[in-house]
């Protein structure tokens, strides 16, 4: 379990990403957030000095109305909006000092204090008219003054709020800008860390079912990647192992023909035994030793014969793995004939035309197995009478032309080669059955009669030997299995004889 946790997963990066592009975006959101909150305090006070413009205005107002009409209300109200004015100043003060400097901020309350009092010397000498006019310049020109320090403040408050929405644009611009960046750097690490080892799996995967690979390699220690290579790893051995069990059993249906070819063959020679035993017992007396001798060399030589007809069977059942060695031809054709002959019907013909030194490389009892499935189908198809004709060729192949060459298009094999053909005169592969006739279990045959292996099998068999299969067919022409093999000769220049591959 604790191993577990610290192994690196997919999920875990997956969730560390999204943690990380959460708290980027709440990163990149607070920096404008925090900007439009002082916007907003600025925005405020900018309000509150318009407002305090507006109180110095109506100062004046009130004032002017004062001069004009001597009313004590419009006195009163010129008081009151001294006072107002005040207390904004004192109550924001710490606001104000980054509009104004603390010099301009004092005069202006002094200002406030001055205005006053000149006011009230004027509301006391109303009544005089010779020191009135005095008076009144000294509240205008404090008047005066607040005014303009007021515009000025208000002036300067917008200043900042323009300035400071230039500010929060580009802060915007930054962050947005940024955060495009930053997303596009976790993408390409979230690509490079996740995407790339499944991506490097997937041309894995297509390299295994290529045949290029045998087993796949984890490209990264994450545990889902990990568990998915061991999950397809141990299909694959699965899969290896079937095919090993298809192989058997094809082998054993193989072994069946052959222990029947067998039986009749053993036929011959045991009854050419029992023949000359009896001669024997009944002329022993009679028989002058020379007749003895030729009876007794015949009950040898038929043991003999008996005794290989029998060691093929083994040979064929021997459980080996494969040996690349030469293989002359025209025996195994030869044995593998016998094997099947019980098969035959009496009025099909079987017949090879293979020199003595035609060999190739591979393993005699895999490709005795491999033609022998042919010959069964060339004679299975035929109906109860027709002619199978076997032929083995060398040739030399070099060069793209000749190694296309029809039949074989697309075959890779180079060099000296052996072409077998196995030809029937039956009625050919209808072109709808054609394309399947090499997947596994697909067969035409009746219940018994086929198990759909045999030309799978068969072509595992050539590729294992590296060389390449084809067939031609058509109705009228019959059916020619064709099979390319490298020839004994390039033994030496391979694997070593008797080596496997
Ligand atoms: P099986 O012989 O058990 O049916 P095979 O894989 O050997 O399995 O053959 C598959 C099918 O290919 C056969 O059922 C048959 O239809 C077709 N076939 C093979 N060889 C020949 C042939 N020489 N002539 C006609 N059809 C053939």
């Amino acid at each position: 379990m604790f191993l577990a946790d610290r192994q690196p997963s997919l999920s875990r990066k997956i969730t560390l990403g999204y943690y990380a592009i959460a708290l980027l975006i709440v990163g990149a959101a607070a920096l404008p957030f925090f900007e439009l909150l002082s916007l907003e305090t600025k925005v405020s006070l900018g309000e509150r000095t318009s407002e305090l413009l507006e109180t110095t205005l109506e100062i004046r107002r009130f004032e002017r109305n004062y001069f004009l009409h001597r009313q004590p209300a419009d006195y009163d109200e010129n008081r009151r909006h001294v006072a107002l004015a005040r207390a904004f100043l004192d109550n924001n003060r710490t606001d104000l000092a980054a509009i104004e400097s603390p010099a301009t901020l004092s005069r202006f309350r002094e200002l406030l204090d001055v205005y006053e009092r000149n006011m009230a010397g004027y509301a006391a000498i109303a009544t005089r008219a010779g020191r009135l006019a005095l008076a009144e310049t000294r509240v205008r020109s404090a008047g005066k003054d607040i005014v303009a320090i007021a515009a000025e403040m208000a002036t300067a408050e917008k200043t900042v709020v323009r300035t400071s929405l230039a500010a929060f644009r580009e802060v915007l611009v930054a962050v947005i800008a940024g955060l495009a960046v930053l997303i596009l750097i976790m993408s390409r690490a979230i690509s490079r860390r996740i995407v790339g080892p499944l991506k490097t799996m997937e041309n894995s995967v297509e390299a295994v079912s290529g045949g290029k690979m045998g087993l796949l390699q984890a490209p990264t220690a994450d545990r889902e990647i990990v568990s998915i290579t061991e999950a397809f790893n141990h299909m694959l051995r699965e899969l290896e192992l079937r095919q090993k069990h298809l192989v058997r059993s094809e082998k054993l249906a193989s072994m069946g023909t052959m222990l029947s070819g067998v039986a009749h063959e053993l036929n011959n020679p045991l009854s050419n035994i029992s023949t000359s035993c009896q001669i024997l017992l009944e002329e022993w007396e009679t028989a002058d030793a020379a007749t003895r001798n030729t009876l007794l060399a015949q009950i040898d030589e038929q043991c003999e014969r008996a005794r290989n007809i029998v060691r093929s069977l083994l040979d064929f059942a021997r459980p080996g793995s494969f040996r690349r060695e030469r293989v002359p031809l025209r025996p195994l054709f030869a044995q593998t004939l016998r094997f099947v002959r019980g098969e035959v019907p009496a009025r099909v013909e079987v017949s090879f035309a293979v020199a003595d030194d035609i060999a190739v490389a591979g393993d005699a009892q895999r490709l005795q197995q491999a033609f022998l499935n042919l010959i069964k189908n060339a004679v299975q198809a035929l109906p109860g009478e027709g002619r199978v004709v076997i032929t083995a060729v060398a040739a030399r192949i070099s060069g793209e032309a000749a190694r296309n060459r029809p039949p074989f298009e697309g075959c890779h094999v180079e060099g000296d080669v052996v072409d077998v053909r196995i030809a029937d005169n039956g009625p050919g592969i209808a072109a709808d059955v054609l394309p399947r006739i090499f997947d596994p279990f697909f067969t035409t045959k009746d219940v018994g009669r086929g198990m759909g292996l045999g030309l799978f099998i068969t072509h595992e068999i050539i590729e294992e030997h590296d060389g390449c299969m084809a067939v031609t067919t058509g109705a009228g022409i019959g059916t020619t299995f064709h099979v390319r093999l490298p020839a004994a000769s390039t033994l030496a220049q391979a694997v070593p004889t008797g080596q496997p591959r």
